[in-house]
């Protein structure tokens, strides 16, 4: 009998033993076979390009057309915000009045913000001044012509003396102005209403009294 116990136990151990080895063996190989099943393919992922010739640098959500070009860029100073003091408008419509009612070489402006009425609420028309970075014709009459020699002219369309701009316009403005205070080094004591502007001594009430600075100014 003790044969038949001593040969139990041996059988019983060898089984123990393999059982034991084989689950001891196998865990950490299928952990790691696992880990590495999922881990290269994330890794691969992250280092390897997206699919679709995609070669765009990191998305800074800076549109393309708000960037100066390089060879003729500006060393800009302030910014002068404006209303259009019309119900609607757009780039486009400025620069037929501007050039036409007006003559002068087209619009005014740098950069026209939407209100719904003409062009997108909130949609930011970049103007062939700023392409071309050349002098504005937004604020007249300003010393040596400053303000139109270094300050970037913004119009909100609208007639602030009677509503406020929209939220889509203010948070268009708010990202606009945060994108050219950076790249200039703008702070936010050169940021000007029309009629607030340094050295301006006409009496335009632009960008009108419902056009809330001292609320967009903390928004920056
Ligand atoms: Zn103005």
């Amino acid at each position: 009998m003790k044969w038949i116990f001593a040969f139990c136990f041996v059988i019983f151990a060898i089984l123990l033993i393999t059982g034991c080895g084989a689950d001891g063996g196998g865990v950490p190989e299928i952990v790691g076979s696992a880990a590495h099943t999922v881990v290269q393919p994330l890794a691969s992922v992250f280092q390897s390009p997206p699919t679709g010739g995609f070669t765009e640098p990191v998305d800074t959500g800076i549109p393309a057309a708000w960037y100066p070009p390089a060879d003729r860029e500006k060393g800009w100073k302030a910014i002068v915000l404006h209303h259009s003091a019309t119900h609607n408008g757009s780039a486009d419509k400025f620069d037929d009045y501007h050039r036409n009612g007006k003559h002068w070489m087209g619009v005014g402006y740098d950069f026209v913000i939407g209100n719904g009425n003409g062009s997108g609420d909130g949609r930011v028309e970049v103007t062939f001044r700023w392409r071309e970075q050349i002098a504005g014709a937004h604020v007249g009459g300003t010393p040596g012509n400053w303000a139109n020699e270094d300050a970037i002219g913004i119009c909100l369309v609208g007639d602030f003396t009677r509503t406020s701009p929209t939220a889509r316009q203010m948070d268009s403005l708010v990202k606009l102005v945060r994108f050219l205070q950076s790249r200039y080094g703008i702070p936010k004591s050169r940021i000007y209403g029309h009629s607030d502007t340094p050295g301006y001594k006409g009496h335009t009430v632009c960008p009108g009294r419902y056009f809330p600075m001292y609320r967009f100014k903390r928004m920056l």
